[in-house]
């Protein structure tokens, strides 16, 4: 297959991902690969030098799976210096003058994981729209062989891959008419394959969970909001934020979410009252009554009352200051939303979407659809193209139809949550919701390892209970702080900056309930705390199957009891992803990328890099995936020295591979439990004796910093949705156990809320041991163990067989 990769349309975080993906699995899969410049513009364009100078690239190999260090050879071609810079001429004769279809190779793609935008280029083109601007396009892919294309834009770009594809035996039929092409071409492009994937920073694509560029986009605007935050509180300020998103809120949403911002306004969810005016001054001077001293609104850029009359920002800013006399000031973040390095989502993902479209296209016929692959909570989905271009537009016209419950429906389930989220935890009743009988008195506790999210999450079910009526009770320290009567009830000011702390406001430690049962249950009961939530990692998990297990003994154990997984090692069994899990792996991409550039700043240099994670290889499998490394070794697959010796000779001839003059640093990622015997220090002198004056090695150990900074805002905003589910949890329970005459739960009632797949289960406490390895405190297999093949084959890192 000769296959072309595109990238149209708006540009987004996360389209080099899928462009270096989409060339590597392509050459893994024995496919010549290619890039087309400028979108759409460039295969209209097509190319106007008539010598072809991709003949110096050697034919793509026949293998899938890389073998032996030989294979190497043939994926040398390219040098990355060709795209990356744009429009430089090569000193192997490449040059990108007059050229838009290009071939490229294996090494013209390095590097591209950390870029932001798109390095192949992106154009909006008016011609493709036209008959002859596709019939154009048509014949320079013909003129070059290529048959398959992956395009990554948004609807609009999609939708122009459909139609090319729709009428694609009628543009050949024509070509050959006219002499174009000969009967021999006429029969070779009989087909047109296409695969499209989403790339666009509003999420606005139905029938896929997050777009490519979606979650840098938010990450760029938390940022902003945190540091718009520390101003807005220093002088008591009221701040209406701009964000992006036309005719999708989820830029909007998220950030509000996320930054615990007091009002947002959203094309699919105008304000309920009219005048909405009202309802916005009433919300504010609630809280600031409260004695909150900054006000943060955002608007998406769509944004529209229940009339779809337009609301500015400016316009709300007015209102803000002569309503209710603050001092408002309006910041529209504009394109900084677009630009900066991929966030670690939109290089995972994106990453394995790629790899996904390829062999989609494999396996496509004349018979299949053409799909978009898209995302579906957790998982890689292929959806026919057109069926979500139409719910996408379907949404539009819902829109403009005024019929917000239906343009809600069309949207994800998460997105769905996540607008409930932010009115549960944003506003504040004078009066809870819940009857006296029905309220309840609810323990929050932290335990473990601090992870990002931990304050999120207690956050949102601190105003949940405002809302509802029932009292947060914190319980500091743990298990010893609950011991000493380290306990105190939460004020709704008191979480209002939480979102964005790292690390553990109620503090945390390791200590398990069994230091002393007894006294634990004495503790529950004298503090009448009738439902509990730990948030932490193995502990926490382990804390409340011990409480479990001690109900036979303690009636104080029978209340409802939940665990919401928090921990930097994603190592509680069964769930897919953790709180903190997203903010640690974040943070250790940012550490390898400084770490990358140091090692390739002086001379060749390979840098093992050590990352916490205990007995549970993920945050060094994602990470290594995120980054690049060119190995990755785990607790799971261990170190053995038939594997050293391999990953010796695959690092030689890597370097002896390089383009002679430049400097390349490489990364190794070693998870800290990976081996007792082949330490980070050991594997960092072996490569150093081994790299003779092909490379050089240093280490770095990262220790606690994946633990600390600021939290993800994916990572706060799944800490909404899911203490919001803990909540409805315990609410649920407590109304069963309220009505018995003799209190006693089932140990259903004790269960920890789980990501799986597409879905969030409850787990009951005492199922989930059949999927732990106690001794080793992690699950027994983790997802990530399936895409450890992606992440050698990435880097052509030899498999030892
Ligand atoms: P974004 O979400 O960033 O706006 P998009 O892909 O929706 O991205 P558009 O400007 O709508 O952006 O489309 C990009 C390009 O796709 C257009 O410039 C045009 O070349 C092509 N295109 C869009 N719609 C069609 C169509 N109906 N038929 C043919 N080509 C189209």
């Amino acid at each position: 297959m000769k296959l072309a990769v595109l990238t149209s349309g708006g540009d987004s975080a996360g389209m080099n991902a899928v462009v270096r993906a989409v060339v590597k699995a392509g050459i893994l899969q024995g496919c010549e690969t290619w890039v087309v410049r400028e979108g759409y513009e460039g295969l209209v364009r097509g190319n106007q030098a008539d010598e072809h100078q991709d003949a110096i690239l050697p034919p793509p190999p026949p293998e899938v799976r890389v073998k032996d260090v030989n294979f190497l050879k043939n994926l040398r071609f390219g040098d990355g210096a060709l795209l990356k810079d744009g429009t430089g001429d090569l000193p192997s004769g490449r040059t990108l003058k007059g050229r838009y279809i290009v071939r490229v190779g294996w090494d013209d793609v390095r590097g591209w994981l950390t870029e932001g935008g798109t390095l192949i280029g992106t154009a909006r083109c008016k011609s493709f729209r036209t008959p002859e601007g596709r019939t154009a396009a048509a014949y320079n892919m013909i003129k070059e062989g290529i048959d398959a294309l992956v395009v990554c834009g948004g609807d609009g770009s999609l939708t122009g891959a459909d139609v090319l594809r729709s009428e694609w035996p009628k543009i050949v039929g024509t070509l050959r008419e006219q002499g174009k092409i000969s009967e021999e071409q006429y029969k070779l492009h009989g087909h047109l394959k296409i695969v499209g994937l989403v790339g666009s920073i509003d999420n606005d694509m139905s029938m896929t969970d997050l777009t490519i560029g979606a979650p840098t986009a938010l990450h760029r605007i938390c940022e902003a909001l945190d540091n718009i935050n520390s101003t807005a509180i220093s002088h008591s300020r009221a701040f209406v934020i701009e964000v992006m998103g036309r005719h999708c809120g989820w830029l909007a949403l998220l950030a509000g979410l996320s930054s615990g911002a007091d009002f947002i306004f959203i094309p699919e969810s105008p304000p309920e009252t009219n005048p909405w005016e009202d309802e916005m001054c009433a919300k504010i001077q609630r809280h600031r009554h409260m004695g909150k001293r900054k006000t943060i609104v955002i608007v998406a850029e769509g944004a529209v009352d229940k009339e779809l009359q337009p609301i500015r920002a400016e316009y709300v800013k007015d209102v803000l200051s002569e309503r209710l006399g603050l001092d408002t000031r309006v910041t529209t973040l504009g394109h900084t939303q677009r630009g900066g390095k991929p966030c670690a989502l939109d290089r995972i993902w994106p990453t394995l979407q790629g790899i996904e479209a390829v062999k989609a296209l494999l396996e496509a016929t004349p018979q299949t659809p053409s799909y978009m692959i898209g995302m579906c909570e957790n998982k890689i989905t292929r959806i026919p193209l057109m069926e979500a271009v139409a719910a996408t537009q379907a949404v539009a016209t819902a829109l403009q139809q005024k019929d917000f419950a239906k343009a809600m429906s069309l949207r994800d389930p998460e997105f769905v949550d996540s607008l409930e989220g932010f009115f549960a935890t944003s506003g504040l009743d004078k009066e809870g919701r819940l009857p006296k009988e029905q309220r309840m008195r609810v323990a929050i506790m932290h335990i473990g390892a601090p992870a990002g999210g931990m304050n999120a999450a207690t956050r949102a079910i601190t105003r949940y209970c405002y809302r509802q009526g029932h009292t947060p009770i914190a319980v500091q320290n743990g298990f010893l702080g609950l011991l000493d009567d380290s306990v105190y009830e939460l004020s709704w000011l008191t979480v209002d900056n939480w979102m964005a702390r790292g690390g553990s406001e109620l503090g945390t430690n390791r200590t398990l309930p069994d230091v002393d049962l007894g006294a634990v249950a004495a503790k529950f009961q004298q503090h009448r705390i009738d439902g509990l939530i730990m948030i932490g990692g193995f502990e926490a998990f382990t804390s409340l199957l011990i409480l479990e297990q001690g109900r036979k003994h303690y009636p104080a154990f029978h209340i409802p009891m939940t665990h919401l997984p928090a921990t930097i090692s994603n190592n509680v069994p069964v769930t897919q992803f953790s709180l903190g899990c997203d903010t640690s792996l974040n943070a250790l991409l940012e550490a390898c990328d400084s770490i990358k550039q140091s090692a390739q700043a002086s001379r060749n240099r390979v840098f093992v890099v050590e990352t916490q994670g205990g007995k549970c290889g993920f945050l060094a499998t994602l990470g290594a995936l995120g980054c690049g490394a060119v190995i990755v070794y785990t607790p799971e697959t261990g170190i053995s020295l038939d594997m050293l010796r391999n990953d010796v000779k695959f690092l030689k001839r890597r370097y002896e591979l390089d383009v002679k003059g430049h400097n390349e640093g490489r990364i190794v990622i070693r998870n800290e439990a990976s081996s007792h015997i082949y330490t980070t220090d050991m594997l960092t002198k072996m490569f150093k004796e081994e790299g003779g004056k092909l490379f050089d090695s240093r280490s770095a150990s990262l220790g606690h910093t994946l633990q600390g900074g600021i939290p993800s805002p994916m990572d706060r905003a799944r800490a909404v949705r899911l203490s919001l589910k803990c909540m409805a949890f315990l609410e649920e329970h407590h109304e069963v156990l309220r009505k018995q005459t003799k209190r006693q739960t089932t140990p259903n009632t004790a269960a920890v809320i789980t990501i799986q797949g597409s879905a969030i289960k409850w787990v009951p406490v005492n199922d989930m041991v059949e999927h732990a390895d106690m001794k080793n405190r992690t699950g027994i297999h983790g997802w990530w163990q399936d895409i450890r093949e992606l992440v050698d084959a990435m880097v052509a890192r030899p498999q030892i067989v």
